[in-house]
Formats: C-alpha cells, sequence, structure tokens
C-alpha cells in the first residue's frame, strides 16, 4: 500500500453529497468525523461530492451548510467542490492510463448482464455488477464509452519501481486486500471478484465517486477518513486506486449506521426525514447515543467539548 499519511498533523473531513438534506444517519457520520477531528487536535474539513450531477438537488449543499453551522459543526478551512475538481480526476486518470492500469470498455449495462448471465453470475449482486472483465483484451472495435481500472494490475503495481519489477499484468491472480478499520477491526476484500474492474470515467462523461474521493482526500492532504458504515466495502477500491497513484493511505473509521422503522439504514433514497434544527441539542444528543456517547445538556459548545473529551479517551489512540 501507498505511504501512510498517520504520521502527519491530522486532517479529517465530511464529505457529503447535496443529494439532499443531511438526515440522522449524516449527522452520525458528520458528528463523529468532527469530535475524531478535536480529540486529535486536529483540522475538519467539509467537502461537497457533487460529481454525480443528476442525483444533486439544487439549493441541498447551501442546506447541509446551515444544518451544520446550527450544530455548531463548522469547516476549518474553506469548502471543497468536487464539481469544480474536474482537472484533477482527468491528470489522475491520465497517469493510470500512463501506468497501463486503465482500460476503455465499451459494454453497456445490458452487456455487462447478459455476460454475467453466460457466466451463471446474474444474481451475484443487486445494485452493482461485477464487471466481467470483457473489454479487457479491447473493445473489440466497438466504441468506447467508458475507463475501467483493472483491478489485478493495480494491485501488483508498485509506484517509482523500474517497469521490470513492477508488474502490470493484467491477467495477474487476484487477491484479498486487507485492511484495518479503527471500530471494525481487520477487513479484506476481494476486489478483482467481488466488485471488479470498476470505473474510472463514466460513459455519460462524469467523473465516479472513487476517483473523485481517492483524489481529492490526498489533494486535502486527509489522514483520517471517519465515515459511514455503508462506505466500509467502498474502502478497498479506494485503497487500490491509492496503491495504482502513489497517494499515502489515510487512516479508515467507519461508524454505525442509524436503521428507521422498517430496519433498514436511513438514506436519502428511503426518503428519511431532514434533521430537526428546532432542537439542536436534542438532534445532537439523538447522534451522540448512536455513537455510545452520553447525554449531554448545556451550551452547544460545552457539549461538544464534552464529548470531544469522551471521544478522546475512546478513540484518539487507536
Ligand atoms: N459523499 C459520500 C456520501 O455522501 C461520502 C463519501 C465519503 O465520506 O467518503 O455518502
Amino acid at each position: 500500500m501507498g505511504a501512510n499519511a498517520c504520521n502527519s498533523p491530522y486532517r479529517g473531513r465530511f464529505a457529503p453529497s447535496p443529494t439532499g438534506p443531511l438526515h440522522a444517519g449524516s449527522l452520525v457520520a458528520a458528528l463523529a468525523s468532527w469530535l475524531d477531528a478535536r480529540a486529535h487536535a486536529g483540522q475538519w474539513l467539509v467537502r461537497l461530492e457533487d460529481v454525480d450531477t443528476p442525483r444533486c438537488v439544487p439549493g441541498a449543499a447551501e442546506h447541509i451548510l446551515q444544518q451544520l453551522a446550527t450544530l455548531g459543526l463548522l469547516s476549518d478551512g474553506p469548502v471543497w467542490v468536487q464539481s469544480q475538481r474536474s482537472a484533477a480526476y482527468a491528470a489522475a486518470l491520465t497517469q493510470l492510463q500512463a501506468n497501463g492500469l486503465a482500460y476503455p470498455c465499451a459494454c453497456t449495462r445490458k452487456d455487462i448482464e447478459l455476460a454475467l448471465q453466460a457466466q451463471g453470475r446474474s444474481k451475484e449482486r443487486h445494485t452493482e455488477l461485477v464487471y466481467p472483465g470483457t473489454c479487457r483484451n479491447g473493445t473489440g472495435g466497438r466504441e468506447s464509452r467508458a475507463w475501467r481500472l483493472n483491478t489485478c494490475a493495480a494491485q501488483n503495481f508498485k509506484q517509482n519501481l523500474p517497469p521490470s519489477l513492477s508488474s502490470t499484468d493484467f491477467f495477474a491472480t487476484p487477491v484479498d486486500t486487507v485492511w484495518h478499520d479503527r471500530r471494525l477491526g481487520t477487513q479484506r476484500q476481494n476486489v478483482p471478484q467481488a466488485v471488479g474492474d470498476f470505473v474510472l470515467h463514466r460513459a455519460d462523461g462524469l467523473w465516479p465517486y472513487q476517483l473523485a474521493v481517492v483524489v481529492d482526500d490526498a489533494a486535502q492532504g486527509i489522514t483520517h477518513v471517519v465515515r459511514g458504515e455503508d462506505l466500509a466495502d467502498n474502502t478497498p477500491r479506494q485503497l487500490l486506486l491509492q496503491q495504482a497513484l502513489g497517494l499515502p493511505q489515510p487512516s479508515y473509521m467507519h461508524t454505525p449506521l442509524v436503521r428507521g422503522a422498517n430496519g433498514e439504514k436511513l438514506s436519502k433514497q428511503n426518503s428519511a426525514a431532514a434533521l430537526d434544527l428546532q432542537d439542536p441539542l436534542a438532534t445532537l444528543n439523538a447522534a451522540a447515543a448512536v455513537l455510545g456517547l452520553p447525554p449531554q445538556q448545556g451550551h452547544l459548545v460545552d457539549v461538544l467539548a464534552a464529548w470531544t473529551q469522551h471521544w478522546k479517551h475512546a478513540w484518539a489512540a487507536s
């Protein structure tokens, strides 16, 4: 894996997508990342992840920043906006292409479904299809639509080694990516098998989350990522990209999810209610309870300071 960033001064971030206002689930991640930064006497940065423009809702970015401000959670630096960062993502793609780690793909979703069906693997995943690697050998004369990471080659890639020692073998044996999560412990995923060669540049011209998040975490010098557990299984893809791009690897902690009455995780997709900001303290106490922090009363600043002390005891050494 890439160089470890943990010896640098702490820089954390909260990176909401402006696809709607924050809900009780996203506040847990916001509060945890803020407390972790304060407990390490570090910086906390807010970044708006608006690369998936069709899913973004006008006014949601301003709404989110307003919600955070009402809760006393203010970015320690300028708020980065991913839609303004296309040049950096394009440069990262160029670097991956130059190192033979990216390849053009001509497949439509239908093509991928048919290829998986032919292999008897169509039901493996409900939402994301595991790309069967069809275009690794070339697009067969079909028009290229997207770019994908060759995950097997990326696993073997070592930056700064002479080409003879740095394998970009397209067909290397897939192996598990193993990583440590500060809350979940040792995690592993075989990215080529579990996810397949994932997209680096979308057919519609948009930049995907995986590439944008890795490029920006590095560009902002993020040393610690604290975010919701729903993203834990995205981490190995991000580790692979960091390795392929020669970027430092932050430490990761994934926080508990909030479930609705139906047992499903709260999300904007299942219309989780926006936060109640009539009573910011009650709203913060609900998020803190999910993180195992004791209820607090008083001024917002004092309440946040008290939880910072609790957090320090529980997590600062991890
Ligand atoms: N933008 C992502 C979301 O809102 C979070 C990404 C991250 O924290 O890495 O779910």
